[in-house]
C-alpha cells in the first residue's frame, strides 16, 4: 500500500477518531488525533489558570506546552501526554469538552498545533482527524473525507463512550455540547470547520462501525490504484 495522507474532518462526535484509528491499524499507517492536541491545550490552560483570550496568557501557555503521543502496549492504544504526564482520560471528560472549542478559536494556538501536526505527518502513511485537516493542515492530502451523522445518533454514541469511562452525562447535556462545539467550530474566523470541495462526504448515521471502516478502505484502494 502506497503511503498516503488521509484527512478526516467533520462534526463533533460522529465517530471520526474511532474510525480513523481502525483505518490506520488496517493499513499499517500512523493515526494522529488532532482534537486530542486541542484538548490537551485546553487542559494545560485550565491547570495553569491561563485565559486563552488574553494574549500574554497565550504566549505563556504556549511556551510551557509540550504535547506528545505514546503507544500503550497494554491497551494497544495511542495515548496523549501533556508535559510528560498521561492525560488521555482527563482530556475526554465533559469539563474539557466544554472548554476546548474556545481554545481552538485562538490563532496563535492553532498556528503552533498545526506546525506540530504537519511535522508528525511529513513522512506520510498517516490518518489524521480533526476540523481543518483537509483545508489547512494537509491541503494536498491524497484522500479527504468529511464525516457527518445526525446529532441524536452522535449524542447516544458519545454517552456510551463516556459511560465506558465511568462518566455519567445526560443525553441533553451531551447534545448541547456537541451542537455548541459545531457552532463555534463552524463559525470561527481561524480555520473554520468546512467541507472542502474535494472531500468525500460519509454520513455515518445508519452505518455500522465496520461498514464505515470498509467504505474508507475501499476509497483508499481506489486512490492508491490510480
Ligand atoms: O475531535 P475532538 O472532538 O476531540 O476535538 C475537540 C475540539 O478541538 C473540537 O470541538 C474543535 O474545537 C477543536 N479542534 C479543532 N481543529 C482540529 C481538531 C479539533 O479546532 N483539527
Amino acid at each position: 500500500m502506497n503511503k498516503i495522507v488521509i484527512a478526516i474532518d467533520g462534526y463533533s462526535g460522529c465517530g471520526k477518531s474511532s474510525t480513523a484509528k481502525e483505518v490506520a491499524k488496517k493499513l499499517g499507517f500512523t493515526y494522529i488525533d488532532s482534537g486530542a492536541m486541542y484538548r490537551a491545550t485546553a487542559l494545560h490552560f485550565l491547570n495553569e489558570n491561563l485565559s486563552p483570550l488574553r494574549a500574554e496568557d497565550v504566549e505563556k501557555g504556549l511556551k510551557g506546552l509540550q504535547i506528545s503521543f505514546q503507544f500503550n502496549p497494554t491497551t494497544s492504544q495511542q495515548e496523549t501526554y501533556l508535559n510528560g504526564v498521561n492525560v488521555e482520560d482527563e482530556i475526554r471528560t465533559m469539563r474539557i469538552s466544554e472548554r476546548v472549542s474556545e481554545v481552538a478559536t485562538v490563532k496563535a494556538i492553532r498556528t503552533a498545533l498545526v506546525a506540530q501536526q504537519q511535522q508528525l505527518g511529513q513522512k506520510k502513511g498517516v490518518v489524521m482527524d480533526g476540523r481543518d485537516i483537509g483545508s489547512v493542515v494537509f491541503p494536498e492530502a491524497e484522500l479527504k473525507l468529511f464525516m457527518t451523522a445526525d446529532v441524536e445518533t452522535r449524542a447516544q454514541r458519545r454517552q456510551l463512550e463516556l459511560l465506558a469511562k465511568g462518566e455519567q452525562a445526560s443525553l441533553e447535556e451531551i447534545k448541547l455540547n456537541l451542537e455548541s462545539r459545531d457552532e463555534v467550530d463552524s463559525n470561527r474566523t481561524e480555520s473554520p470547520l468546512l467541507k472542502v470541495s474535494d472531500a468525500i462526504e460519509i454520513d455515518t448515521s445508519s452505518l455500522t462501525f465496520s461498514e464505515q471502516v470498509e467504505q474508507i478502505i475501499d476509497l483508499v484502494k481506489k486512490v492508491t490504484l490510480n
